[in-house]
Formats: structure tokens, C-alpha cells, sequence
């Protein structure tokens, strides 16, 4: 479970950042109930973060809320949107190797569709960019797909 209190931290945000977190959150959370429920597993700890979250020891690259003037990621990162979070996935990348098996073509027969990530509304960066973590969010990427190249 990932709350908006460890989401936002100390970082100052306005009402629609938390708005907006709390449909990530919520989309986030429900998805991770499905993979505890199918793995008999808990969400990993990220020791660095003491939460589920990814992210490095007080450092401001952290996998939450990010602020406007954040240097890690992108310049217009759906972290900064409160549209984004880096779920911590462990040594093993499980969590992203168990959406694996939902990937489905797009409509044009082409690889990037998710039948879970859809189901639930979320969109997440290519495992191949994300090696601890998964890069979920609520933004779609310009391309449409699910499982995308950031
Ligand atoms: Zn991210």
C-alpha cells in the first residue's frame, strides 16, 4: 500500500497534485491487491525508502512526487504531474515479469498492449528502462501503448 503521505513526503503540492495522486494511488494499489493475491507475495520494501516506493536514500530522485525543480527524469515527467510513481520491485523484478505475461498486440498488431495495465487504467515504462522498479502512470504516453519505451 503506497498513501499519499509517502507519495508527497514534505514536498509542498497543490490540490490537483493530490487529486491526482490519489487516482494513481488508488489504480497503483488495486493492481498490486491482483499480484499479492496471484503470488502469495507482499510488495517488496524498498530499504532506502522504508516504503514501496523506489528510490534512493534522501535523495531528491525518489520514485514519488517530484518537485517542478527535480533534475532527475525528465523536464515534463508525470512525476512532477503526481501522475507517476516508481514502485520498488526488488532484486528479482517480479512484479514486472508477472505483467509480462498480460501483453497483448495493439490494434495495429504491433508489441506495447497490456490487458491488466488497461483493465486498471495505468500505463508503465518498457522493463528493459526500469530494472529495480516499475514506472507506473496514469498519463498516456503519445504512442497509446500500455508497455512503453520512455
Ligand atoms: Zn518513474
Amino acid at each position: 500500500m503506497i498513501t499519499t503521505e509517502m507519495y508527497f513526503g514534505s514536498k509542498p503540492h497543490g490540490e490537483g497534485h493530490t487529486a491526482a495522486a490519489l487516482d494513481l494511488l488508488g489504480r497503483r494499489n488495486a493492481l498490486r491487491v491482483e499480484w499479492c493475491q496471484a503470488t502469495g507475495k507482499e510488495c517488496p520494501i524498498d530499504p532506502d525508502t522504508g516504503t514501496e516506493i523506489s528510490g534512493t536514500r534522501g535523495g531528491n530522485g525518489d520514485g514519488g512526487f517530484r518537485l517542478a525543480t527535480a533534475t532527475t527524469g525528465k523536464l515534463s515527467s508525470s512525476h512532477k504531474e503526481a501522475r507517476a510513481v516508481d514502485d520498488y520491485d526488488g532484486p528479482g523484478n517480479e512484479f514486472d515479469t508477472w505483467l509480462d505475461q498480460f501483453e497483448v498486440p495493439m490494434p495495429d498488431g504491433s508489441a506495447g498492449g497490456n490487458a491488466k495495465l488497461e483493465q486498471h487504467g495505468l500505463y508503465r515504462e518498457h522493463p528493459d528502462a526500469t530494472p529495480t522498479w516499475v514506472h507506473l502512470t496514469t498519463r498516456a504516453p503519445g504512442s497509446g501503448r500500455r508497455t512503453f519505451q520512455p
